[in-house]
């Protein structure tokens, strides 16, 4: 596992928050990406060499959804940099963890993901992502 590629924040109104973090990192966000599979709709920001993504619930039965009704709105997950994706979910289900997507599945920001069950990781949502290349 490599760098934290993002964190990504869980919010109800993502044009809000997109004005909120704008203040806070004194830079607005550079993209928004709605994930249609996943119920999602992102946006990007970036500090310096840090990435947060905002996800907002664009159905009522997305994950995001239930995080905020769960929990309310917050840190949703940490992502970390994978070089190769198959093969670190292969190495993970070996240590024990339950993954969420024994196959890796398109997400946001040109990125293939999977997921660790927050049971497995001490409450932790984690993000597996590896940069598509082409
Ligand atoms: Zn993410």
């Amino acid at each position: 596992m490599d760098k934290i590629e993002h964190i990504g924040i869980a919010v109800k109104d993502l044009e809000k928050s997109n004005q909120l973090f704008a203040s806070l990192f004194g830079a607005p966000h550079y993209k928004i990406e709605e994930v249609e599979s996943e119920g999602v709709k992102t946006s990007f920001f970036k500090t310096g060499p840090n990435k947060i993504e905002l996800l907002e619930a664009t159905k009522p039965d997305s994950p995001i959804a239930k995080f905020i009704e769960k929990k309310g709105e917050g840190i949703h997950h940490i992502a970390f940099a994978v070089d190769d994706i198959v093969s670190e979910i292969a190495r993970l289900k070996e240590e024990g963890f339950i993954v969420l997507n024994e196959t890796p599945k398109k997400g946001a920001d040109n990125k293939l993901v999977a997921f660790l069950h927050p049971k497995s990781t001490n409450g932790v949502l984690i993000e597996l992502c590896q940069e598509i290349t082409k």
